[in-house]
């Protein structure tokens, strides 16, 4: 069955695979992004040339009014959302004795205000439809902590939460609520921490490498999908078996 789906940060990484198998599976995708429009067009164009069917829509997460509006646009172009996928997120690394409060609190904003604020948006229509999936990335870092990231495992931990929660809100109403923990994936994001680490990491995980965006994306495909309709409340560790 063809469903609306929005995957937030979408133009890049684990998002963009998300977006790209959501296309294959026959939805159609909306495909936020923030900043980088150039590479919300290529999302988009690559699930074009696939045979998909996807919109760019450029909003800021993290702010109440962009979401409003990004809601606003899906809605008229594409119905209304029936598939969420809070993956948008940034991370601003620092020991917490050395981290300003801006790094706090944008990190706060974008990971986990963001869930919140996408999450009460989606929910007013799946609602009405008596179905809806919402799969949020959470990270491993949310589960065991990690030193340097205080703001960013809280962010994530708080995504936990939050799924547990709003699972047992709405669950009587058709409507699932999970999360996916990856480990360290291969994106952007883990190219900024550079070879010595990601070499480090590697030696801490049973599959001896770091995973790549789309086995990201099939967890998220499972629990966005029919086949996990008795799934909820409910954090899928996808890490290759990582010892933090
Ligand atoms: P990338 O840095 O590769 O991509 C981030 C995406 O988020 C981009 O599409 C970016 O858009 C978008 N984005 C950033 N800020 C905002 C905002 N304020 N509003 C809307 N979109 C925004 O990230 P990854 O693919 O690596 O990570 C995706 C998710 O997975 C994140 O939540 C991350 O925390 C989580 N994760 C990643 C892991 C990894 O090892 N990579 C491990 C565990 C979790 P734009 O292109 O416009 O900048």
């Amino acid at each position: 069955m063809s469903r609306v789906a929005l995957v937030t940060g979408g133009s890049r990484g684990i998002g963009r695979a998300v977006a790209e198998l959501l296309a294959t599976q026959g939805h159609r995708v909306a495909v936020n992004y923030t900043a980088n429009e150039a590479a919300a067009d290529a999302a988009v164009e690559a699930i074009a040339a696939a045979g998909g069917s996807a919109i760019a829509v450029q909003a800021d997460v993290g702010d109440a009014d962009s979401v409003t509006a990004m809601f606003a646009v899906v809605g008229e172009r594409l119905g209304s959302v029936e598939i969420l996928v809070n993956n948008a997120g940034i991370t601003r690394d620092a020991l917490v004795l050395r981290m300003g409060v801006e790094a706090w609190d944008e990190v706060i904003e974008t990971n986990l205000r963001s869930v919140y604020l996408t999450s009460k948006a989606a929910l007013r229509g799946m609602l009405r439809a008596r179905w809806g999936r919402i799969v949020s990335i959470s990270s491993v870092s949310g589960i065991a902590g990690n030193p340097g990231q205080a703001n960013y495992a809280a962010s994530k931990a708080g995504i936990i939460g939050f799924t547990k929660s709003v699972a047992g809100e709405v669950g009587s109403r058709g409507i699932t609520v999970n999360a996916v923990a990856p480990g360290f994936i291969e994106t952007d994001m883990t190219d900024a921490l550079g070879d010595e680490i990601t070499t480090a990491a590697s030696e801490r995980i049973a599959l001896g490498r770091l995973g790549q965006p789309e086995e990201v994306a099939a967890a998220v495909g499972y629990l966005a999908s029919d086949d996990a309709s008795y799934v909820t409340g409910h954090t899928l560790v996808v890490d290759g078996g990582i010892a933090l």
